[in-house]
């Protein structure tokens, strides 16, 4: 259990999910997590979770297991009832400290310009904590850019673009970030070189390292260590961004960077 933190996975998932056919387990989480010397994992239900408040549920006992070792998200569907989804997401924020809300361009098929996709910012918003947004596989719903208009509507509301654009709309991540201050880039799935690129026009303090599968935590932190980076700017990057982003360090003790 770290009591401090430097490392930071910003992006994780627990349990099943029909949508991509797969499934996460707590004890792959905390392998990878030991294998790699991350301090601290923010995790949320897949898109595909079959009931997301469960999902919710199991991600608070992991939290309370594992005591600033991981962090929730929430991710459900903002295409049923909007009540019902603003008292779901509340719940979790002031019952369970869940750190920031998942808005799913693929998974729960959101358009991030509809009435529901906004209903997902504005709760945000609301709440004052950062939503977080699939960008990459899934377009025209998942491009970047599309997150912009929401980015201005509410310009106190951080939004991570989810796996910057996945490399092939990387470049467009990258002019979204750099017209929209409010905007951060969470880079699972690109290209060494894009994330230098990320980190030397829009600063290393709206970048961070997330993983996505529990596979993929290696990878991911492989390709920072490859950039061969300032120590200053590595440690930004690998946890720095995500600390503030999410206001980890109200929840446990962060060693000056
Ligand atoms: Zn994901």
């Amino acid at each position: 259990m770290p009591k401090t933190l430097n490392v930071v996975d910003a992006h994780a998932h627990l349990g099943g999910c029909c949508v991509f056919d797969n499934n996460t387990t707590e004890e792959e989480l905390v392998f990878r997590m030991e294998e790699s010397g991350i301090d601290a994992t923010i995790v949320q239900p897949y898109p595909g979770a079959k009931e997301a408040a469960k999902v919710h549920d199991r991600i608070a006992e992991m939290c309370a297991k594992h005591p600033g070792r991981f962090f929730g998200m929430v991710s459900l569907s903002p295409h049923g009832d909007h009540d019902a989804y603003r008292r779901e997401v509340e719940r979790c924020v002031k019952d369970l400290d869940f750190v920031g809300l998942k808005l799913h361009t693929i998974g729960h098929g959101v358009d991030p310009l509809s009435k529901d996709g906004d209903l997902v910012f504005a709760t945000g918003h609301d709440l004052g904590i950062p939503v977080m947004v699939h960008t990459g596989p899934g377009i025209p719903f998942a491009l970047p850019a599309l997150c912009i208009p929401a980015a201005r509507k509410y310009p106190g509301l951080k939004i991570i673009l989810a796996h910057a654009g996945w490399s092939i709309f990387s470049a467009e991540a990258q002019v979204a970030a750099s017209v929209c201050g409010n905007l951060y880039l969470e880079t699972s799935w690109c290209l060494g070189e894009h994330i230098r690129w990320m980190i030397s026009t829009i600063g290393p303090e709206r970048v961070m390292l997330g993983a996505d599968l529990p596979s993929n935590v290696p990878v991911e932190l492989a390709k920072y260590k490859a950039l061969n980076l300032e120590p200053d700017v590595y440690a930004q990057v690998i946890g720095g961004t995500a600390i503030e982003v999410f206001n980890l360090s109200s929840f446990v003790r962060v060693p000056a960077l």
